[in-house]
């Protein structure tokens, strides 16, 4: 993984507070399959076009092996509605794992052949409309 610079410190601590929450809940690691990303890096990567969150350290690619990434996102949103997580930003559905970001405003998205079922999508909706964003 590329270092992290303090300018982002920050943020990732933002974000590690979210993974927390949500590995609690699963009671089993949360494997981060990608965290921070230097701006080199993260031209590199496949599929980056949309992650810039991830070279400011706003964004992680998580996977668990109790949880499916769609599953895995459905807890999110269930930790959202009970105000568990304040500040999330994007929630993005790959098959292999999910994509979270924080702040800004709340997202869902699928990718690379994952689908986002209606009943989180219109969840996420009802999340927006209550004005869940993170001080960006
Ligand atoms: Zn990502």
């Amino acid at each position: 993984m590329d270092p992290v610079p303090e300018q982002y410190m920050k943020n990732i601590k933002e974000l590690a507070c979210v993974l927390q929450v949500i590995r609690d809940h699963i009671k089993a690691p949360l494997v981060i399959t990608s965290g921070y990303r230097g701006p080199v890096h993260n031209c590199s990567t496949k599929g980056s076009a949309d992650m810039s969150h991830h070279t400011e350290g706003l964004a992680a690619d998580v996977k668990a092996r109790n949880r499916s990434p769609k599953e895995l996102a459905d807890l999110v949103i269930m930790l959202c509605e009970e105000n568990l997580i304040h500040n999330l930003g994007e929630i993005g559905i790959y098959p292999t794992h999910l994509h979270l970001s924080i702040k800004g405003k709340i997202e869902i998205w699928a990718a690379n052949g994952a689908s986002v079922a209606e009943g989180q999508s219109n969840k996420v909706g009802q999340l927006r409309s209550r004005g869940l964003q993170g001080i960006a």
